[in-house]
């Protein structure tokens, strides 16, 4: 392929689809390259909740933005996805964990969050279907959920109608610096750019071995369980101080019950298995905190792969001393915050937003102690 696009996208989760969507409708001639479709990883198989309860306070204000951006996403993205606001509820069984949800709860109000304490009583009264065992729950109005497997399909509307040129089903597998652009290898051929933007998840390590940096790239392998429909058991996302259970009822009657229990899975070559035991324990859990499961049958469990940096604040931002290379992504709770940092990354190539300090990659090369030398700088 000769055209020399403005900039190349790898990876078309909802980070790199979102970057890719907004470099284009900012002038740019983008590519974006997926060795699968977009939003098929990830950003197309998570829990969808939308939650400030389990952002770490320093990205709250960030989620924020990105919730609503999917709320308001007809507008922008020109699709509804599901998104809809709901009541958070994160509930305590002991003692400690009333003290645990407290002190996060303070955190997280000072970082803008409207999280507040509440009594068992009051938690009823948003949710029926909760134990009533519990002790107490911190409650925050601004939670909710996106049904993340409309993700790709709407994401796909968009950046055809924004002019960018899609590469579905296409590995990349290096990149080189030739004559001034960057030239992406796919299978026989190459794409060549200005400027690329990796955006690769749990695959960003990878791609940064390409220019010869190395940084950790943490994976979380996630579980989710999925019941048959049921008439109405619960209306707000529910999760426990512990942060190992996330439930919601969509409309069509499912529940999806998660909270990052763990299965096995090899990044590199691909597949993923549940654990028992832990399919087991995180069903339990969800019975104790809504009883009214206790009648629900399974009808699907899938895994999938969540990426995260050494200090838990995401990628976003050029690649000190490599020319016009970025990279964007890998946060926890990264679906919420997708949109918004997607963008955020657009807005920096583009010229009319600064990488913040706490997102700059720099940091993350300067602690796995990565060196230039060797890249392809
Ligand atoms: C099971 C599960 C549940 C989750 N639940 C929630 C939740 O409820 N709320 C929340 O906020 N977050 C949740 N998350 C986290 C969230 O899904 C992620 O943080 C977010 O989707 C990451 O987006 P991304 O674009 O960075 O990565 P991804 O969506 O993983 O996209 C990376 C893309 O890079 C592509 N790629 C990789 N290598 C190559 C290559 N060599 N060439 C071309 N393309 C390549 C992949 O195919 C993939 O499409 C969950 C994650 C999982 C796995």
């Amino acid at each position: 392929m000769t055209e020399v696009f403005d900039i190349a996208v790898i990876g078309a989760g909802v980070m790199g689809a979102t970057a890719a969507l907004f470099l284009a409708r900012g002038g740019m001639r983008v590519a974006l390259i997926d060795r699968g479709g977009i939003c098929q990883e990830a950003s197309g198989v998570n829990a969808g909740t939308l939650t400030l309860h389990m952002t770490r306070a320093a990205l709250i204000p960030h989620a924020m933005r990105g919730r609503e951006m999917w709320l308001d996403a007809p507008n922008w993205l020109g699709m509804d996805v599901g998104a809809r606001s709901a009541p958070g509820l994160s509930v305590a069984f002991t003692a400690d964990e009333r003290d645990m949800l407290e002190k996060r709860a303070a955190a997280r109000r000072e970082a803008g969050a409207p999280i507040t304490l509440i009594t068992a009583a009051q938690a009823a009264e948003i949710e029926l279907g909760v134990n009533p065992t519990i002790l107490a729950a911190a409650y925050c109005a601004l939670d909710g959920h996106v049904t993340a497997y409309l993700t790709g399909r709407a994401y796909r509307q968009a950046l055809t109608v924004a002019g960018v040129t899609l590469f579905e089903g296409e590995a990349a597998a290096g990149i080189a610096r030739e004559s001034g652009a960057w030239a992406v290898r796919v299978g026989a051929g190459c794409v060549r750019a200005t400027r690329i933007v990796l955006a690769g998840g749990v695959w960003l390590e990878e791609m940064l071995s390409w220019l010869g940096l190395t940084v950790p790239i943490r994976c979380l392998i996630n579980q989710l369980v999925v019941t048959e429909r049921l008439g109405p058991v619960m209306r707000s996302v529910l999760g426990i101080a512990n942060g190992l259970l996330s439930l919601k009822q969509f409309e069509n009657g499912t529940v999806l019950i998660g909270g990052g229990w763990q299965g096995r899975g090899d990044v590199v070559r691909g597949g993923v298995e549940a654990i028992p035991d832990n399919l087991i324990g995180n069903v339990r859990l969800a019975r104790h905190t809504v009883p009214a499961l206790g009648k629900a049958r399974i009808a699907r469990i899938w895994l999938g792969l969540e990426s995260e940096t050494a200090d838990a604040m995401p990628a976003i931002g050029p690649l000190p001393g490599v020319p016009d290379a970025f990279v964007v992504g890998c946060v926890h709770s990264g679906y919420t915050s997708g949109p918004f940092m997607g963008r955020l990354l657009a807005d920096i190539v583009l010229g009319v937003a600064e990488s913040p300090h706490a997102f700059n990659p720099a940091r993350l090369l300067a602690a796995a102690g990565s060196s230039l030398q060797d890249s392809v700088a």
